[in-house]
This record gives structure tokens, sequence and C-alpha cells, in this order.
């Protein structure tokens, strides 16, 4: 069947890229999961005869929409929603919402396609989907962004629900976006229903832990995999690009798990700090103050601040968590992190690595963790926000942590076993996609055409 795998897969890609061209981030995330992909399908064949592939990567459905606003002028705007449902096999829908311009149809459909690989790795019940509009939250007053959102809501809320789909945030959709929405769900259907959306304000509904989950699960994620390699992150100096909710938390476990962390960034640039980044002056520009990353130079003299954003990946440093968007991570930055020596690379963001930039990693024995294991510490505690919203119950900031602590590592282990049993160890992008892959193919055979 090997021939036959090579073939199969081949020929499905190229139906993809004929239905969706131009979609480059969406074939991107196909390729790299399709990849994987092979010596599955010459184990067991019956995924080929069953189509398996062909019906993965259409979505159950695509819904875009006209979101218009009134800005502070009095104007009109206009912007375009998306929210694509995935793969329903596992349970309800389940991804965040990103509000970003470069926000189109192939971002979210590379977005939602990842998302239904990583939520199966979670091994709770749910199922992938993402949404977002190509709004630019940068320069808007809080008004503004109040009233965007609800338009967005007002739409949107035809389509979801906590047994169909549940939204949580992303890129520009944070505590308050995901407030604005919840305000407007319940105006829209007339009831109080918590769980149809996660990452809500911990006094109405939101659990514990859930802001820090992906960022420190990451980083646990991180621990376990250079545990398994005979290192430890305490004493390794790290660098993680980004600034916002995934980036600091990263950061923050990171630092508490003994390393260094020397650099950090927005999309101007990168704030590089020799003794290690103060966490505090990060969050109060960043969570309290809508401020640039340059501003932290101002409180720390020694610091320095550098523009343009790929710079930071030519600091030397022993880990590198790139934690801000898609394909941050190229050939060259790829090359100047492994000829600087980093010895682990964990990707914080999704899909922050191009596929070149992955073939580096691993052909230098960098140990490489991929979004789908590492990042799913976040969507994970969304799952257990769910589960509390359905039990009417919260629990301890330490139970939940504790919960998420055991999920990542139970995410490294059935990664690295499947990497075992198909024959690369140790290849943990090989591991993931095949685990997470497993679950779901089973489920929808078992669920029928
Ligand atoms: N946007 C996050 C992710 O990429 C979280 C999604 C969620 O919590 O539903 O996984």
């Amino acid at each position: 069947y090997v021939q036959k795998a090579n073939e199969y897969v081949e020929s499905v890609y190229e139906t993809v890229k004929a239905r969706n061209p131009h979609q480059v981030e969406f074939q991107q995330a196909v390729k790299e999961v399709f990849a994987s992909l092979i010596p599955v399908l010459e184990k067991h064949p019956e995924y080929m005869k069953q189509s398996i592939l062909e019906r993965i990567v259409e979505p159950e459905r695509m819904i875009s929409f006209r979101v218009p606003w009134l800005d502070d002028e009095g104007k009109i705007q206009v912007n375009r929603g998306y929210r694509v449902q995935f793969n329903s096999a596992l349970g309800p829908y389940k991804g965040g919402i990103r509000f970003h311009p470069s926000v189109n149809e192939s971002i979210i459909k590379f977005l939602g396609f990842e998302q239904i690989f990583k939520n199966a790795l979670t091994g709770q019940p749910i199922g992938g989907a993402k949404g977002g509009a190509d709004f630019d939250p940068k320069g808007k007053s809080d008004a503004e962004i109040m009233r965007f959102t609800q338009s967005f809501m007002t739409e949107l809320s035809n389509y979801i629900g906590p047994d169909q789909d549940v939204p949580a945030g992303d890129i520009g959709v944070g505590a308050r976006e995901i407030g604005y929405m919840f305000g407007q769900y319940k105006k829209m259907r007339g009831g109080y229903q918590a769980g149809v959306l996660t990452g809500k304000g911990v006094g109405y509904g939101g659990s514990l832990g859930r802001k820090e989950a992906t960022g420190y699960g990451t980083a646990y994620f991180m621990d376990a995999m250079l545990k398994d390699n005979g290192l430890t992150i305490d004493g390794c100096t790290a660098i993680v690009s980004g600034s916002g909710n995934v980036s600091i938390y990263a950061m923050e476990k990171m630092t508490q798990l003994g390393a260094k962390v020397i650099a950090c960034s927005d999309s101007n640039g990168y704030i590089y700090d020799e003794g290690g980044i103060n966490l505090t002056t990060v969050k109060r520009l960043k969570e309290e103050g809508n401020c640039r990353i340059s501003e932290y130079v101002n409180e720390h003299p020694q610091a320095t601040f550098h523009e343009g954003c790929s710079g930071i990946w030519s600091l030397p440093c022993d880990i590198a968590l790139p934690c801000a968007t898609q394909n941050e991570i190229d050939n060259e930055a790829a090359k100047q992190l492994v000829a600087n020596g980093v010895k682990a690379v964990g990707e914080g963001a999704n899909m922050p690595s191009t596929l070149e930039a992955i073939e580096i990693f691993m052909s230098h024995q960098v140990l490489f963790a991929p979004a789908k294991a590492a990042n799913a510490g976040g969507v994970a505690v969304s799952a257990l926000e769910m589960a509390q919203n359905s039990a009417r119950i919260a629990w301890s900031f330490e139970e939940v942590d504790g919960k998420l602590h055991q999920i990542m590592q139970n995410i490294y282990q059935a990664s690295i076993q499947a990497a075992e049993e198909y024959g690369q160890p140790r290849n943990l992008v090989l591991g993931a996609n095949i685990s997470g892959f497993k679950k779901v193919a089973a489920a929808m055979i078992s669920q029928g055409v």
C-alpha cells in the first residue's frame, strides 16, 4: 500500500489546490498534515476506502457575512465576518474568533483545519471551528470595538449555541470582546446561556486559569519534551515572540520554570533585555495600557527596542517560542536560530513556522513542538470552562491548572507514542498529526457518511 497511500495523498492534495485556489495558508496546513498521514494510510487502507481525506478537508459549513457598524464620526463601515464549522465528529464546533486585517477565507480555514486535530489531541469532546473578521482593532475606541463586536455577534448568533458551536478568543479578541459578544448573544436569544462562549470573565461564568492556559500549556509541553530528552528549562535562555495573551503567559511560566526570557515583540518590533524581561511592565503595557512594546525601554533603559519583527530570531537562545502569528519563522529565521545553537522550538501561535523552517529544525535535530500539540492548552481549558458551565460549578485555579498540566503531558505522550508506532520516533509533527487524525477519522467512520 506504500505507493497507493502516496498516490492517494497526492491526488487529494491536488484536488484541495484546485478547489481552493489562492488559499495558500489553508493549502500549507493541509500539506503538513497530509505528509504525516502516509504511514497511517499504509497501515489502515480502510481510510482510503472511506475517502476520509476528501471528507476531512471540506468544511461541514462555511459562513461569511456582512458586519456593518458606525464609527465614532458617525460614518458607516463594513467588514466581512466568517465562521468555519469544520468538523463535528468529536463534539460541538469549538475554536476562536480572530479580528485582524489579514483575515480572509484562507486564514480562517487553515485555523479551522488545525483546530480539528488540536481539539482531538486535548482528549476533550470538541469539534473544530474558527471564525473572525477582517477588522483592525488597532486605534479603535472602546465604543467602536463594542459596536463592531455587537454587529458581528448579531449575525453570528444565528449559528452558535452551547451544544452547537462555542467560539472563544484569538488574535484581537480578548476578555473585553468576549464580554460584548456574550452580552449581545444574550439579547439576541433572550436567555442566559453561559456555555455559548469561552474565555468569559471569571465573574460571569469564565474559568479560572483560562487566561493563562495557552501560554502555560506551551511551557508545560516544553517541560515534558525537554525532560524526556534529558534536558530542563531551568537555566535556559528563551525568546518568546509576541506580547499578547499567549506570549505573556508563556513567558511567565517559562520564567517560573527557571528560564531567562530575553526578548519579546509586537507588530512594530522587538525588545531585548539581557537580564530578563520584566513581566510586570509588559503586562501593564499590553493588558491594561493598549501600548506599544517599544515603550518598555522608557522604564528599563538597559533594554533596547529594534524595529521589525523578524530580527528577534537572530538573537542567540536555547529555546525559541514563536507566540505571535502564522509563518513568523521562515527559512532565514530558522537558519539563524540553528546557527546560534537553538535546542528547542515550541509553537505557541498557530502555524508560526513555514514548512521549510520545520524541515530545517528537524534536519538539525532541534527538538520541535508543533502548534497543534504545544498550544492546545488554551482550547483544552475552554473545554473545561464548558464543563463547569454545564455543571454550574466553578473549580479553583489550582484544580484547573492541575488538569491543564496533566492534559499537556498526555498530549506529549500520545504524540511521542504515535511517532514511535509509525516509524519516526521523536518526530512530534508526525505524532501529533497522526494521534489527532486517528481519533477524528475513527469517529467519522463510526458516524457514517
Ligand atoms: N484561539 C485558540 C486556539 O487557537 C483558542 C480556541 C478556543 O479556546 O476555543 O486554540
